[in-house]
C-alpha cells in the first residue's frame, strides 16, 4: 500500500488536523473486497476483520495515516454558507491505487471537528448502508462515483428521529475537492490559496492541462470541470438517478458522484420527480438537474474570476460564454445518450423529436423508466418485434411509437444484434429501487441482520443479469413510491 497524502501537504488553511473519535464496540458490517484489492491494502490487514473494524471506525490509526478535516464553503439550496467543512468526516489518507491514481480514504460519522457547528459528528446506520449500496450500484452501472470501502457499526446510539444504531462509513474518492473548496477561498478574496488550489486540482485531476499561464489555465480548468459535470449529470439521467442535494459543496471537481444523502431512483418517468423531504420547490428534481449543473458551474466560474483576469469585467467576459454554452452542450450530450438508449448509433435530424415523443408517452402513461427501456432492449435482443412486442408495448402505452422507432433504426443498416448490444450497454435491468434500499435498511435497523443488504448489493453488482432469483428486483414498488421521502443531514 502506497500512501501519498498530498492534500495534507498543502498549508493549514486547507484543512485542520483532527482525530476520529473512539467508538465503543466496532464491528465490521460491510467490506468491499474488490475495492480493497484495487487499493492494494495489505493482505494481512484484509484478513483481520477485528483490525479492519478498529481502523475503519477510527479507533486505531494505521501507520502513515494523517487524519484531517477539510475546509470548504458552499451554496446550499441557493444560499451561500461561507464556512462548512468536514463536520463529521475525517480524511485518513490518500492511497495510490492499482491504476496509479490517488484515492482519498475518508471516514464519515467519525466524530466532531472544528467544522461541526451544531452537528453531533455522527452517522446513523441507515444512511451509512444507503451510501454503500447506492455508490456500489452507481459504480457497476458505469457511472463516475466515489465508492464505499466499509461500514462499521459503532455499538453506540445516535439520536435522529428517535434512537438509531450508529455507524461509520468509509469512502474512497478520487479526491474531496469541491466547488465549495474554491468558494471558501474566493469568498475571502484569498488569491494566493486559490492559485495553490487551482494548481493542485489540475495536477490531480486534469494533468492534460499543461498551460503555464495562470489566466489560461483557469479558463481551461473551468471548461474541463464543466465537461465532466455535463457527462456526469447526463449519466445520472441515463439510469434515473436523482442526487437530491446538488449543492456546490457536494459537487466534486473530479466529476464523480459524491455525497449520497437523500438520493433516490425515479420509477415512473416524470421529470418533476423529487423525493427529498426538504426540497419543497423541486430545485433538485430529476428534470431540473441540468439547470442546477449550470447554476453550480456559474458559482465555480465566479471563484475563478480572480485568477482569470486582474480586471474583473474582462474576467467575466472571458468566463461567461462557457457558462452560457452549458445548456446547448448538455442537450447534445443528453441527446446522444438517449439515442444510444433506443439503439441509434449515428445522429440524424429529428432524433430529438423521436425521443421526446417516447418520453411524452411515458410520462402520460406513467411508464416505469428503467423497465420501459429494458423492454425496448429485449425486443431487439429477442428479435421479436412483430409479435410479442405488440402486447407488451401496448401494455405500457407506447405501441404507437414502435413504427417510427423501427423505421428510424432501419436507416442505419445495423443488425438487430448490434443494436441490442448498444442498447443493453445503456439500459440496465436492475437499479437500486428505493423500496429495496429501504427494506434492507429496515432489516438492519430492526433486527441487526444484514442479509437483505448483502443480497441487494450482490444483485446490483450485475445490473444486466436476470435470473429466477433476482427477477423480483426489477419490480417497481406497488404504490409507485408515491409517499416515498428521503432525508438529508441524517
Ligand atoms: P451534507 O448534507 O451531508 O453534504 O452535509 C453538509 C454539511 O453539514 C457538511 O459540512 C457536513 O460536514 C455537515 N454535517 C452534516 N451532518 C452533520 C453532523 N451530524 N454533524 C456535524 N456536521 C454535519
Ligand atoms: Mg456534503
Amino acid at each position: 500500500m502506497e500512501l501519498i497524502n498530498s492534500y495534507a501537504q498543502l498549508n493549514s488553511s486547507f484543512f485542520e488536523r483532527a482525530l476520529p473519535k473512539d467508538v465503543k464496540n466496532p464491528t465490521l458490517i460491510l467490506w468491499n473486497d474488490s475495492l480493497a484489492e484495487e487499493l492494494n491494502l495489505p493482505a494481512e490487514l484484509i484478513r483481520d476483520r477485528e483490525k479492519l473494524a478498529q481502523i475503519f471506525s477510527g479507533n486505531e490509526l494505521y501507520p502513515g495515516f494523517d487524519p484531517i478535516a477539510l475546509t470548504y464553503a458552499g451554496h446550499q439550496f441557493g444560499n451561500f454558507v461561507p464556512q462548512l467543512g468536514d463536520g463529521r468526516a475525517h480524511l485518513l489518507c490518500e492511497i495510490r491505487d492499482s491504476n496509479g491514481n490517488g484515492r482519498d480514504i475518508q471516514l464519515k460519522g467519525s466524530g466532531q471537528t472544528r467544522f461541526s457547528r451544531n452537528g453531533d459528528g455522527l452517522c446513523a446506520l441507515g444512511p451509512a448502508l444507503r451510501e454503500f449500496i447506492m455508490s456500489e450500484s452507481m459504480f457497476y452501472l458505469g457511472i463516475p462515483t466515489a465508492r464505499s470501502l466499509a461500514v462499521v457499526g459503532t455499538g453506540e446510539t445516535v439520536f435522529r428521529e428517535g434512537q438509531k444504531p450508529g455507524a461509520v462509513v468509509t469512502r474512497a474518492a478520487s479526491s474531496h475537492l469541491r466547488v465549495g473548496t474554491f468558494e471558501y477561498f474566493s469568498a475571502r478574496q484569498d488569491r494566493n490559496s486559490l492559485e495553490i488550489l487551482l494548481n493542485y486540482t489540475i495536477q490531480r485531476h486534469y494533468p492534460e492541462i499543461t498551460e503555464e499561464n495562470i489566466h489560461e489555465k483557469s479558463i481551461l480548468l473551468l471548461e474541463s470541470v464543466i465537461n465532466r459535470q455535463i457527462f456526469l449529470i447526463s449519466e445520472w439521467m441515463r439510469v434515473g438517478f436523482i442526487h437530491g442535494v446538488m449543492n456546490t459543496d457536494n459537487t466534486a471537481l473530479s466529476g464523480e458522484t459524491i455525497d449520497f444523502g437523500p438520493c433516490a431512483m425515479m420509477n415512473q418517468y416524470n421529470p418533476d420527480t423529487v423525493f427529498s423531504s426538504i426540497d419543497h420547490a423541486g430545485r433538485y428534481s430529476f428534470g431540473n438537474q441540468p439547470k442546477i449543473l449550470q447554476w453550480n458551474m456559474a458559482r465555480f466560474a465566479e471563484t475563478l474570476l480572480l485568477l482569470i483576469d486582474e480586471n474583473p469585467d474582462s474576467a467575466i467576459q472571458k468566463a461567461l460564454p462557457f457558462i452560457q454554452k452549458i445548456p446547448e452542450k448538455f442537450d447534445a450530450e443528453w441527446l446522444n445518450m438517449m439515442r444510444r438508449k433506443i439503439g441509434i448509433s449515428i445522429p440524424a435530424n429529428k432524433d430529438d423529436e423521436l425521443i421526446h415523443s417516447l418520453l411524452n408517452l411515458m410520462e402520460k402513461n406513467k411508464s416505469d423508466y428503467t423497465n420501459t427501456f429494458d423492454l425496448l432492449t429485449r425486443i431487439m435482443e429477442n428479435q421479436d418485434r412483430e409479435y410479442a412486442s405488440e402486447e407488451q408495448l401496448n401494455a405500457v402505452g407506447i405501441l404507437d411509437w414502435r413504427d417510427p422507432w423501427q423505421s428510424r433504426l432501419k436507416q442505419e443498416n445495423n443488425s438487430d444484434l448490434k443494436i441490442a448490444d448498444l442498447m443493453r450497454k445503456h439500459n440496465p435491468r436492475i437499479i437500486p429501487r428505493n423500496h429495496r434500499v429501504e427494506e434492507a435498511i429496515e432489516e438492519a435497523e430492526n433486527t441487526g441482520r444484514f442479509e437483505k443488504t448483502e443480497r441487494l448489493i450482490e444483485v446490483l453488482r450485475s445490473p444486466n443479469r436476470i435470473s429466477d432469483q433476482n427477477e423480483t428486483y426489477r419490480e417497481p414498488p406497488p404504490d409507485g413510491d408515491q409517499n416515498y421521502m428521503t432525508f438529508c443531514g441524517t
